[in-house]
């Protein structure tokens, strides 16, 4: 996807701080964090949402959220740690790339506002 942030992000045209990269999954600190640890991770090939990932690639949708879990796990230790897919307009999503929230490091409430 020529215009979108995260592609960008991915094939290294725009900075961002890597945690973690394989061949197909990328895990990278949110510029505006909301937690003490804050990272999104995501596929390097463009999906909008979660819900597109899944109908095209479950496999990858499957390490998408390993990775995800293993960052929350580590970030998180043993007082756990959120992980959060905001999906569409109504879901809060505002980058067009389909991406997993991992927020560690405090106690989060329920619900989200
Ligand atoms: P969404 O609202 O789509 O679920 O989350 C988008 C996230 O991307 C937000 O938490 C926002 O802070 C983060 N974000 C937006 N632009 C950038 C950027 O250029 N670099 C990084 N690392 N994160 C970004
Ligand atoms: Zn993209």
């Amino acid at each position: 996807m020529d215009d979108c942030l995260f592609c960008k992000i991915a094939a290294g045209e725009l900075p961002a701080t890597v945690v973690e990269r394989t061949e197909d999954v990328i895990a990278i600190r949110d510029v505006n964090p909301q937690a003490p640890s804050h990272v999104l991770v995501m596929p390097v090939a463009h999906h909008a949402t979660i819900a597109d990932l899944l109908d095209k690639d479950v496999a990858l949708a499957t390490r998408v959220m390993e990775t995800a879990s293993a960052l929350g796990r580590r970030a998180g230790a043993a007082n756990g740690f959120r992980l959060v897919v905001n999906t569409g307009s109504d879901g809060g999503q505002t980058v067009d790339h389909v991406h997993v929230h991992v927020l560690a490091g405090r106690h989060m409430s329920w619900p989200p506002g």
